[in-house]
């Protein structure tokens, strides 16, 4: 049959990185006094990746191959800003991959099979199973029962028997195939229902059936080649080259036994595809990945608070939108994502709906063609931004405190026809228009959406992760390249990696920020406080009062000493914590002498470039499914 895919586009990509990567000068941490003034510190860290293969044997994958395509090293970035051309704060992070290859053998690979079959159900195969087995070009047809294993069990046993350092991230690499006792299976998480619709999605939806997971409770993300076929990576479909309708290629990575001569991969492809996975999903999308934006942006003050105020707004007669909204769970969630912050989560409720405000979502929603002040923008879509963040906060937004941060959520609980063009559209967490600096988060519940399984609570911690800092598992950048990628045409089958523990995965399995979440937001926080601090201890030492405040300058010299010291042993929550309350504390020496802190400091704000960066929403995914 005919190859419907080669990997030249992006080799062509991948050749420019070996021309252009950067390199950067980096003062290591160890050993090194915690704060030093004005000096701005890179902090290095040997980031370990451990590769595994679990039935597969050497001749099967040459990691010659694999380690062709994985990076050196990675700098995170503000992504948001590179949008508008600008480089975004520099996050004082780099990290150095090393890499180690691990064959499992047949013991172990048996005893593994043997669990997969022990805890799944069997069950019919999924709707895209069967939808694979009517393509024209498939090499086989899936066959019942099929195995339905629950993903975070295999994530735990994995992450248990590899008895693999926990300073280290691990990919497994799974094939069961060629194991005598293989049944077709996918993997399934079914204990995280919406908290407002009760809908599991896990459970209903043939969608959510999945061939990867990881990052529940471990540092590991595995793939099963010889899951599936699912939709989640439309890689059931063997037939066509465009899935998505875009007019690109989708490169999609098949089920195992589909890298044949006469299959729709090449069987030297194979490890070339591992290479791909580890790099552009496990990589750049999980285990080191870039923030959508600026996590410093939201730090409070000094004994300043993190509040997320949600701003209801009654548009449907016919129901209420703060009947489908948890603002307890919102508020558990925050708590366990960045436990070192006093959180509080509000609500105030304008019901009905306010003419203004009515006006603003129907421009936006393309029902109402007035002028306004998007005109200024020369884009509808930014008139949720202009009318509710520039010209009218105060009105849907109560002031807080001077030290508190406030996360600006305003939800539309409307009918489906008042959506107009946005019909299908969950909300998203908006910049502002100018530099790339988070604004507020706007989003949308109907009965449509409802009767599809999402209320409100979900899309909050959503929107509420991208403004506190988080890319999707699904796009990301590359840094070697220099590329942000969406998951589409040559990146199609990023869409892997929306099957990891995670509320910022649109796969709808669970609300909770998961482990890689954790490890990177504390990492790019320990970081960015700890070059705050330095900053800040430049300006204190200037100030003729500097003696009276060397108590705190001492304690927080102990605290950015513990920061580095966590920071390098991976356990980043202690690290993070130790670097707030390290910069916090010069935070209260500043203010004592009246010297201003850098939190305010959002040093892009220059030209407007707005027409250039892009603007879309976090729409609902298989709608029909
Ligand atoms: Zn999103």
């Amino acid at each position: 049959m005919k190859r419907l895919f080669t990997l030249a586009s992006i080799l062509v990509v991948l050749s420019l990185f070996f021309t252009s990567a950067a390199s950067a000068t980096s003062p290591s941490a160890p050993g090194q006094p915690a704060l030093a003034p004005d000096v701005f510190v890179d902090y290095t860290l040997p980031i370990p990746v451990n590769i595994v293969f679990v039935g597969y044997t050497p001749s099967q994958v040459d990691t010659g191959d694999i380690a062709a395509w994985l990076p050196a090293a990675y700098e995170p970035v503000v992504r948001y800003p590179e949008f508008y051309g600008s480089p975004g704060r520099d996050m004082g992070l780099r990290y150095e991959f090393t890499y180690n290859y691990i064959f499992k053998n047949d013991a172990f690979n048996t005893n593994f099979f043997k669990y997969l079959k022990f805890i799944g159900t069997p069950g019919d195969p999924t709707l895209f199973q069967e939808d694979y087995n009517d393509q024209v070009n498939n090499i086989l047809d899936v066959t019942g029962p099929v195995l339905y294993i629950p993903a975070t069990r295999v994530e735990t046993y994995l992450a248990t028997k590899l008895g693999l350092t926990t300073k280290a991230y691990t990919i497994v690499f799974i094939n069961w195939y060629n194991d005598p006792g293989f049944k077709f299976h996918v993997y399934t998480k079914t204990d995280e229902p919406d908290p407002d619709t009760g809908y599991n999605f896990g459970s209903l939806r043939s969608s959510r059936k999945m061939i990867a997971y990881g990052g529940s409770a471990s540092r590991l993300w595995f793939y099963d080649f010889s899951a599936g076929p699912e939709a989640w990576t439309d890689n059931w479909n063997v037939d066509d080259t465009d899935v998505d309708g875009d007019g690109y290629s989708d490169y999609r990575m098949p089920p195992i036994w589909e890298y044949d001569a006469a299959g729709f991969h090449d069987p030297a492809g194979l490890d070339d595809d591992m290479g791909l996975l580890t790099r552009f999903v496990a990589i750049n999308l999980l285990f080191t990945p870039s923030p959508l934006y600026d996590p410093m942006v939201t730090a409070p003050g000094y004994g300043g608070k993190k509040i997320v105020h949600i701003n209801m707004m009654e548009d449907d007669p016919a129901n209420t939108g703060t009947d489908w909204i948890s603002p307890a769970k919102v508020n558990q969630e925050f708590k366990a994502f960045q436990p070192h912050y006093t959180w509080q989560t509000n609500m105030t409720q304008v019901d009905p709906i306010d003419a203004g405000a009515q006006l603003a979502i129907r421009i936006f929603t393309g029902l109402d063609s007035s002028n306004d002040c998007w005109n200024f923008y020369g884009d509808t879509f930014a008139e949720p931004f202009c009318y509710f963040e520039e010209l009218n906060r105060p009105t849907y937004i109560p002031t807080y405190g001077a030290a508190d941060y406030v996360v600006p959520i305003h939800a539309f609980n409307t009918e489906d026809a008042s959506m107009g063009s946005q019909l299908g559209l969950l909300g998203f967490a908006d910049d502002n228009w100018v530099d790339g600096t988070q604004s507020a988060v706007f989003q949308f519940d109907t009965p449509y959406y409802r009767a599809l399984g999402y209320g409100f609570t979900a899309t909050t911690i959503h929107e509420g992760g991208h403004h506190l800092s988080l890319s999707h598992p699904h796009d990301g950048y590359d840094w070697e390249m220099d590329i942000d990628y969406p998951a589409l045409g040559n990146f199609y089958f990023a869409n892997s990696g929306d099957e990891s523990h995670t509320v910022m995965s649109y796969i709808s399995l669970t609300n909770k920020f998961g482990m890689f979440n954790k490890d990177n937001l504390y990492r790019w926080e320990t970081a960015g406080y700890l070059n705050w601090a330095n900053e800040l201890l430049a300006d204190l030492q200037a100030d003729p009062g500097y003696a009276s405040v060397a108590m705190h300058v001492m304690f927080a010299n102990n605290q950015a000493n513990m920061a580095v010291l966590q920071l390098n042993n991976w356990n980043y929550a202690a690290a993070a914590s130790a670097a707030r309350k390290a910069y916090e504390r010069l935070a209260l020496a500043a203010s004592i002498l009246g010297v201003s802190t850098p939190d305010q400091a959002f040093a892009l704000r220059a030209r407007p470039n707005y027409n250039e960066a892009p603007h879309e929403g976090d729409p609902i995914r298989f709608p029909d499914n």
